[in-house]
């Protein structure tokens, strides 16, 4: 029988028996004998945390830097360069330092000045670190390697390494293939090697260049293998050799960012697993572990985005999975030190599912956490102290619970067992744990564990008690407690439901399970198949978003529409415990999904790519705000922050702003294309509208008119219709466009105090309050010499008129000011009146800037555009100096009629004093 190393647990609940765990799918006998040598393993310490200090590079070197990191031992000191008297210790397993006192041999590899000296080569590191990891994979048991530090710190060095320094990686192939050629006798032992990269949360395979397929490849979890990645290509290897050119291969495909620091895939997670299969014919047993080798980011982008205040800066690029890899971290420690953790967050990014057995405990880990010594880097080194000290807390606990214990306290995705022990009884697979039903009996699910026949779960939106199960006459039923979320197969319930078999529940804000019926009701069905999309993808489709069944199946899909719905689905059940935690905590905020049509700005009218927003209501007010993915996602760590500390009754340090709210802004409801064709012909044009949102709703009719005229703006009569459009070409055009009334806005039906305008390519004045408010608004346009360029895009393209919502405090904000000039203005005409109308177009300026920014902000560069990057550059310069012209004059505009009001005031007091 092979060691476990899976992380499936069963609990079984039955009447006056405790909780019993088993802890793989194997008769009951081997798993004792498993959980023996599981924690004959966790009895050594199975997580060691490392760090060690590089030299000082060139450019320390040219700054003149003092080294801030000492070592003693294995303990560590830092000091703060701007007060010497602040220093902090750290201790871990190992502290290597590398930093001074080495020599280069005539081969080039770095090694101690003198004999027993006190730097760390690469040799010593592998002896501490590698080798226990070597010997825990060919014993059977998974391990881990994961090497975290600022970029240019030394993480590859120590991973990889360079040159003749080979790092802990190519030395543990070496060992590798060096013990699999010394036991040949007694096993037969098969390598997979598999390499790849996260990189923006998308996974790329880097030993194929097939698979860069738009969105990466995608991470998919199964009952029995957890999260893997479909689709990786995976190479046999025999010899030592051939991994390194693999991993050559591998690291030559990965993509290199430059940073100013270091020109190396910095920001970039490399993962490369390595399989070892051992099979023992005499004993007939087949050991398999997997060794997982992680090359991380640089932590620098976890502090500029990730826990910093500075995390809500809007345009930073967010590391999701390292951001995730400190949450979890974090949660884990939280977890280990008692405190009450609702979610350890695993999910939300590729990184740390990919991770999950690692992190959760079912391998040996080793984390290096690499330093610059310099004092210029002491705020980023610090930071590594203290994540490589978190990463240490969490685990050390970890260990010591028992194994039953830890299906209980964390919520893992521990699925099941089929054992003889349990499959007459119907029962409940959660992702979280089995719970099953014996005999007739009635159970209450939810917070509460002091009954005895209660089943406790925790979750987001879980009641105290939840729900009531019934297991009557071979009938299951369901009754949710009133004000309860409960939804049976997508559906929310409310009354008392009965189960059938392969049912899938989902209670409170996701806490899901899929119920079994009694043994006659399943006839070899594959559950394989209700995985956590599964339940999302339900979820989505009682919403009524689905992909289109085709016979062909998902992989006729278009790849950017199936990303978008696997983006949907793992945004659900985010989207719900958000809504929950704003609910808890009296926010007032809503949340929901939208896939936004980005065809509705193009001029075209192409169908182009989807995106999906949040948008954000405060039920309230009724203001509105739009949430980009990324932004959501980042918000809803900071949201859980603040609910973990309303939970632990903290007052909270709390140094951002409400992540549940933002200042308010204008928002782009619609798009209404106006198409230019008639101009070619000189044919007056009088349309009516449709301006739709971006989910294809109506937002308002938009009247406007497209008016051929004359110099001075004449109309032109029907003798000027054009029959053959090139007649224009090189001659002087000009026309009007007309935007003359919004008709039926829903946006201020459904709050009278909002306002909109029209921005892009014009703005209009801002009109509130008013679901039918008139404009007359008109634009003149010239070209002097029509273009067939010009000519061309006149035939095949509109204008697209945006629709923006006002609302709030710019509105308060003008009827206050402008009121009160008015009133003084009653008395004597007045220069505050003069002022307010002043500031008013400075505002209305300003709008339409902001409404260049958001172009700027959306401004992408496409495929095509990356091919030749010049045009998008080129294309960027232009809406940037378009963007800068505006506020120039903007400002300047606002300066003249300021200076001009002051100049009056002065003159008219002279004459009235
Ligand atoms: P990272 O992967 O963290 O961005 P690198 O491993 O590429 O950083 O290291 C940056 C530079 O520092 C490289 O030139 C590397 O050779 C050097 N370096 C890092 N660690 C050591 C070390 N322990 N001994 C000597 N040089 C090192
Ligand atoms: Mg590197």
């Amino acid at each position: 029988m092979s060691p476990c190393n899976s992380t499936q647990h069963c609990v079984v609940l039955s009447e006056g028996a405790d909780h019993s765990v088993c802890p793989c799918p194997v008769p009951i006998l081997a798993c004792c004998t498993m959980r023996a040598k599981v924690s004959d393993m966790h009895s050594k310490d199975c997580v060691k945390v490392a760090v060690r200090v590089r030299p000082f590079n060139k450019r320390e070197r040219d700054a003149g830097s003092r080294c801030i990191i000492s070592m003693v031992s294995s303990s560590i000191t830092i000091q703060d360069p701007r007060d010497s008297q602040n220093r902090r210790s750290f201790c871990f397993d190992y502290a290597y330092w590398s930093h001074s006192g080495f020599t280069r041999d005539h081969r080039g590899v770095y090694v101690p000045e003198e004999p027993g000296g006190r730097y760390a080569d690469q040799v010593s590191v592998f002896q501490d670190l590698g080798e226990g990891i070597l010997e825990n994979a060919l014993q059977g048991y998974n391990a881990t390697l994961l090497a975290y530090g600022q970029t240019g710190s030394g993480k590859s060095y120590s991973m990889m390494g360079y040159g003749p320094n080979k790092g802990l990686i190519p030395k543990l192939c070496d060992r590798l293939f060096q013990a699999i050629r010394e036991n040949q006798e007694n096993r037969q032992c098969q390598v997979f090697f598999s390499m790849l990269e996260i990189y923006n949360e998308q996974v790329v395979d880097l030993l194929s260049r097939a698979s860069r397929t738009p969105g990466g490849l995608r991470v998919r979890e199964e009952q029995q293998r957890g999260f893997y990645v479909e689709g990786l290509r995976t190479v046999p290897c025999e010899t030592a050799a051939q991994v390194e050119q693999l991993m050559e291969q591998g690291t030559r495909t990965r993509t290199t960012a430059a940073t100013h620091m270091n020109a190396n895939s910095s920001r970039s997670h490399m993962l490369i697993i390595l399989q070892l299969k051992q099979i023992f014919s005499k004993e007939s047993i087949t050991k398999q572990s997997n060794i997982n080798l992680v090359d991380l980011a640089g932590s620098e982008r976890q502090r500029s985005s990730g826990s910093e205040a500075d995390r809500l800066k809007e345009g930073t690029a967010i590391n999701l999975s390292l951001t995730t890899l400190g949450n979890v971290i974090s949660s884990l420690a939280d977890v280990a030190v008692g405190k009450k953790v609702v979610h350890i967050p695993y999910r939300d990014s590729a990184l740390t599912k990919l991770l999950q057995s690692a992190l959760g405990g079912n391998s040996r880990t080793v984390m290096i956490a690499t330093l610059s010594p310099a004092d210029i880097c002491y705020e980023e080194s610090l930071s590594t102290l203290r994540y490589a000290e978190r990463y240490k807390k969490h685990c050390k606990v970890f260990w010591i619970f028992p194994f039953c214990s830890i299906s209980n306290i964390f919520n893992i995705n521990f699925i099941l067992l089929y054992s003889p022990l349990c499959r007459s009884t119907p029962h409940f697979l959660s992702l979280h744990l089995f719970h099953f039903f014996r005999a007739k009996r009635e159970w209450d699910i939810g917070l509460c564990d002091s009954s005895p026949r209660s089943i406790c779960i925790k979750g987001l939106g879980i009641q105290e008690r939840h729900a009531v199960f019934r297991n009557e006459q071979r009938r299951v039923t369901l009754t949710p407690m009133a004000g309860t979320k409960v939804i049976v197969n997508g559906n929310p319930v409310s009354q008392t439901t009965e189960l059938q078999h392969l049912d899938r529940l989902i209670l409170g804000s996701n806490c899901t399970y899929l119920f079994i019926g009694y043994p006659s009701e399943r006839c070899g069905d594959d559950w394989s198949r209700y995985d956590y999309d599964y339940f999302q993808s339900e979820l989505a489709a009682a919403e009524g978003i689905h992909l289109g069944e085709s016979s062909a199946g998902l992989s006729q899909t278009e790849p950017s529409l199936l990303a978008v719905f696997y983006d949907y689905i793992k945004l659900m059940p985010m989207v719900a415990e958000a809504n929950q935690m704003s609910q808890e905590l009296s926010k007032g905020v809503e949340f929901k999904l939208e896939i936004k049509n980005l065809a509705l700005s193009d001029s075209k009218g192409h169908d182009l790519e989807k995106d999906i927003v949040v948008r954000v209501t405060s039920k309230g007010t009724k203001q509105v705000w739009m949430w980009s993915k990324a932004k959501f996602i980042n918000r809803k760590f900071l949201m859980e922050e603040v609910y973990q500390q309303h939970l632990a009754e903290q007052s909270g340090d709390n140094v951002y702003k409400d992540p549940f709210w933002d200042p308010i802004e204008p928002l782009l409801l619609g798009t209404a294309h106006l198409w230019l064709q008639s101009l070619a012909f000189r044919i007056p044009l009088e349309e009516q509208l449709e301006v739709l949102g971006s989910e294809g709703t109506e937002e308002g009719i938009l009247q406007t008119q497209l008016v051929p005229c004359s110099s001075t703006g004449l109309p032109l009569g029907e003798d000027d219709i054009l029959i053959d459009p090139s007649e224009i070409l090189g001659r002087r055009l000009d026309f009007q466009l007309v935007l003359d009334q919004c008709c039926g806005l829903r946006w201020i039906r459904e709050a009278r105090n909002r306002g909109v305008q029209i921005g892009q390519p014009l703005y209009t004045p801002a009109v509130w309050h008013n679901v039918n408010p008139l404009l007359d608004h008109r634009v003149h346009f010239a070209s002097l010499h029509t273009s067939q360029r010009l000519l061309d895009y006149l035939q095949s393209s509109a204008v697209v008129l945006e629709l923006w919502g006002l609302q709030g405090e710019d509105e308060h904000f003008f009827t206050v000011f402008c009121g009160e000039a008015a009133r003084s203005r009653s008395v004597r005409p007045s220069c505050d009146a003069e002022f307010a109308r002043a500031l008013k177009v400075f505002y209305h300026n300003m709008t339409s800037v902001r409404g260049q920014l958001q172009r700027l902000r959306r401004h992408r560069p496409s495929e095509s555009d990356l091919l030749g990057l010049r045009l998008f550059v080129d294309e960027q310069s232009r809406l940037l100096r378009d963007f800068s012209e505006q506020l120039e004059q903007s400002v300047s505009t606002l300066k003249q009629d300021v200076a001009a009001i002051v100049r009056r005031k002065r003159e008219r007091s002279g004459i009235w004093s």
